[in-house]
């Protein structure tokens, strides 16, 4: 099956939205076996989206739009593409019941503008959003094609890419394709692909691949089989061929998205309770953690303590004259003074030089890291610099992942 996207928006073209639909689509049809061999990006345009959607029509089996189900009036997508396929374009009451009630349960009237979006092919089956108001649309056409319709904002995209289309075409393709990923962090790329790397070059399924995003590198495997036994039983085989390669102190997870995540998680099991004091990552730490839900049974505070003044007046700081405020003493003293200070079980600390000028002497990209428990202070040195252009959200992305990995592991061995 060949596949192709076609993704509708001028922002996209402008370079103001990152096209990253096309991406998580791609990736996923990928994951199914269906071969990619064009991707469309047009601007909020009848005529070229016509001429695209003519085009993807003839050459493709499967054709999924992206974008310009709204409900204003430079949404035209779904209006065009079915002009262009000569299909008719009709109410669908379930939709329109479903709009009424969403409206509803937000205690608001639905605009006149909304009845647009349940508007479609007769032979067309409505996707459900879970997040907004324009449903996805799935419209059949010859030779067994189909054209497939979804929303631009992400958050509503993903969840009918992954609830509906997805398994969808599973079903059609008759056979099974499962992932899994194991998350490691500590050990960078390069020396982790070298690990796998025969095992990933003889292996073509399941196939093994690792994946890179802020330090965190995923290890996945992905299996095909007839049915979900066997593609387990190959992932579980093969899950134990990479632990084999891999040092367990650098795994810290199975199919997590990220690090505080786990964090948490691990907090919860245990029943303890984090803190921070940050410097260089102003914040990312408690942001970090508090974006994970469920949160605040394991979050005391965070302490954004930027200036020497709030570090030495509320957490008791007293070696900056000495040492600098980069310093594997300051970020012990940082983290040992927010424990005292929250009575939480575990305290994290970051400070460093985010860039771009060297600071007090010490180079762009010096990140000092605490972890402080009530029997226990550790502090961590780290280079985070690229030497390359300005790197500041680097060095505190970064930074903020490392403190999050130490605070995880003083959390398991608690
Ligand atoms: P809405 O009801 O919000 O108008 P829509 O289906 O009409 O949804 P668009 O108007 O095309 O979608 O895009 C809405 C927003 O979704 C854009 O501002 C952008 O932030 C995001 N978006 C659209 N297309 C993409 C894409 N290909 N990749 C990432 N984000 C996208
Ligand atoms: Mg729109």
């Amino acid at each position: 099956m060949i596949c192709e996207i076609i993704c509708v928006g001028t922002e996209l073209l402008t370079g103001k939205t990152i096209n990253t639909n096309a991406s998580y689509i791609a990736k996923k049809m990928m994951m199914l076996g269906i071969n990619m061999y064009h991707q469309t990006v047009v601007g909020d345009n009848t005529e070229r989206l016509t001429e695209a959607v003519k085009r993807a029509v003839d050459r493709s089996d499967l054709v999924i739009t992206c974008g310009g189900l709204g409900s204003t009036y430079d949404d035209m997508t779904k209006e065009t593409v079915c002009k262009t396929l000569g299909k008719d374009f009709v109410l669908n009451k379930d939709v329109e019941k479903e709009l009424h009630e969403y409206f509803k349960r937000q205690n608001r009237v639905m605009p006149e503008s909304n009845i647009k979006q349940t508007y479609m092919p007769s032979d067309a089956t409505p996707i459900p959003n879970e997040n907004g108001t324009a449903c996805g649309i799935i419209i059949p056409l010859e030779d067994n094609k189909q054209l497939i319709m979804v929303p631009g904002p992400p958050k509503e995209m993903k969840p009918m890419i992954d609830g509906t289309v997805v398994p969808m075409l599973m079903k059609k393709s008759g056979f099974v394709i499962l992932g899994r990923s194991l998350n490691t962090l500590g050990l960078g790329e390069s020396a982790l692909a070298e690990k796998i790397r025969d095992l990933s070059i003889s292996s073509q399924n399941p196939t093994v691949a690792t994946y890179v995003k802020d330090m965190q590198v995923d290890i996945r495997i992905t299996a095909k089989a007839e049915n979900e036994e066997k593609a387990t039983a190959l992932l579980d085989e093969y899950e134990e061929k990479v632990r084999k390669l891999v040092p367990q102190e650098y795994i810290f997870g199975v199919d997590y998205d990220n690090i505080e995540e786990r964090l948490v998680e691990v907090l919860k099991e245990k029943g303890l309770k984090i803190a921070s004091a940050e410097s260089c990552t102003g914040g990312f730490i408690s942001k970090r953690i508090t974006d994970i839900s469920g949160a605040s049974s394991v979050f005391e505070c965070g302490v954004c303590s930027y200036g020497c003044n709030i570090k030495e007046k509320l957490l008791g700081v007293d070696t900056i004259s000495e040492y600098g405020a980069v310093s594997k003493e300051t970020a012990a003293e940082m983290a040992q003074g927010v424990l005292a200070l929250s009575g939480a079980d575990i305290a994290v600390s970051t400070t460093g030089n985010a860039g771009p000028d060297v600071m007090e002497g010490k180079a762009v990209g010096l990140v000092y890291i605490g972890v402080a428990t009530k029997n226990k202070t550790e502090t961590f040195e780290y280079s985070l610099a690229l030497g390359r252009g300005n790197q500041r959200n680097n060095v505190r992305t970064n930074a903020s992942t490392l403190a999050l990995y130490n605070a995880y592991k003083a959390a398991v061995n608690l």
